[in-house]
């Protein structure tokens, strides 16, 4: 690995590496919310390194990084987004370029601070772009024939979700409670999710405003994205089946989805594209794209019983989306549906080819028959109370590595 290509010391596994330069929005003992840069174990504190001076010529309205939120920064645009991270490249890879005279005062160790959400998030849509996802769902609720709706090929198909309740990394949440149809009865009765699972996904975030009226070409999505994050889009499989029915997702979906403090900029991704699956039948013109674009980005789902160790339980990747994120933004803003900064892009669940591959317990478990056996002893069809996730995910390739971190999460009792 060639992650030293700073002066300061950066772990050789480390996901933050010179390359990456993600967003983040941190708090201290010292300080309130503020913009911050990971690197290596610490972060650039933005607002320190403005007032140091080290940002002097790139016209940066004051206070832009402690408004507690990243959409008035993002909102300056992609010439003002190259700018910084050019400059943060040479502040860290040049020794005398300013920064490490005033280390103390902008450098913060990441042990030292509390993350929070990145983006004042508007709008949420979740989507079901994983053709192995869609096809295991389909099986399992409609049998083998007809597990691909016939509109699946045509349409990257999704719902508008729910903004208020996406959570940072490290906050925990209730298991729901809702109405479901127990197997083999007539009339719903109410309580505890018994099938709370997780969904291994990834989020956008978009960076460049349109108006109402206006679409963005699959060509143009690109300069409409500012960053990619985890997302772990929690549902409770017993209520969403009740539910479903004829409009969608509901309560079985909208009471948490978890994501990675650390905005990936798309600059920093850009290495790592790749195609996307080839599309059969070939979709209509508004939807056609040329050349790679999809994103080699390695996931991992680890389960941790409450007091027990991180077990991994899935493996898998961006690069199995059957449609891409530029499809799936081209395609939400054809009707003129018109989308602002720090709105939220979720992927649907990514599984791959393989059963080790797949993004749901739903899956992993086929329902519930296969159940995953714990180092512990136990075992899990769905998720209990106290358990833990961690989803990771990282890019690797001619000795650089840039990753996500982590966003991790602990279940707990419904809420009396
Ligand atoms: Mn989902």
């Amino acid at each position: 690995m060639s992650n030293s290509n700073s002066w300061l010391e950066i772990p050789q596994s480390s996901d933050f590496t010179i390359y990456n330069l993600p967003y983040g929005i941190f708090s201290t003992n010292q300080n309130g919310k503020r913009a911050g840069v990971a690197i290596g174990n610490q972060i650039v504190d933005l607002a320190a390194a403005q007032a140091a001076g080290l940002f002097n010529d790139l016209n940066l309205p004051a206070g832009v990084f402690e408004t507690g939120q990243l959409n008035d920064f993002i909102s300056l645009g992609n010439g003002t987004w190259s700018a910084l991270r050019a400059r943060l490249t040479t502040l860290l890879s040049d020794e005398n370029a300013g920064l490490k005279a005033v280390a103390d005062s902008v450098l913060v160790n990441q042990a030292d601070a509390t993350m929070h959400l990145p983006v004042q998030i508007g709008d949420y849509t979740d989507f079901y772009s994983s053709m192995e996802h869609a096809t295991n769902v389909g099986i399992m609720f409609r049998g083998k024939d007809n597990a691909l709706m016939p509109n699946w090929k045509h349409i990257p198909v999704g719902y508008h979700g729910r903004s208020s309740s996406i959570i940072p990394s490290g906050t925990p949440f209730h298991r729901p409670k809702g109405q479901m149809l127990p197997a083999g009865a007539e009339t719903p009765v109410f309580g505890p999710s018994k099938l709370l699972d997780i969904e291994l996904e990834m989020g956008f975030i978009v960076g460049k405003s349109t108006e109402l009226g206006d679409t963005v070409s699959v060509d143009n999505a690109k300069d409409h994205i500012f960053g990619m994050v985890l997302f772990n889009d929690w549902s409770a499989r017993d209520i969403q089946k009740w539910e479903y029915v004829p409009l969608g997702p509901f309560l079985g979906k909208n009471f948490a989805s978890s994501i990675s403090p650390w905005i990936v900029p798309m600059q920093a991704l850009e290495p790592y594209r790749v195609a996307s699956p080839k599309q059969d039948p070939q979709v209509l013109p508004y939807l056609q794209h040329e050349g790679n674009n999809s994103y080699d980005i390695h996931l991992e789902v680890y389960l941790r019983p409450d007091g027990g160790e991180d077990q991994l339980i899935s493996k898998s990747n961006h690069k199995y989306l059957y449609w891409t994120i530029f499809q799936q933004l081209a395609h939400h803003t054809v009707n003129g549906c018109n989308i602002n900064v720090g709105d939220m892009y979720a992927s649907g669940t990514i599984s791959g080819p393989t059963k080790d591959s797949f993004g749901s317990l739903l899956e992993l478990t086929w329902r519930g028959e296969n159940p995953i056996q714990l180092k512990d002893g136990s075992e899990r069809k769905f998720l209990q109370d106290f358990d833990w996730i961690t989803i990771k995910g990282y890019c690797q390739k001619d000795g650089q590595r840039i990753g996500f971190g982590e966003v991790t999460t602990q279940i707990l009792p419904v809420k009396d």
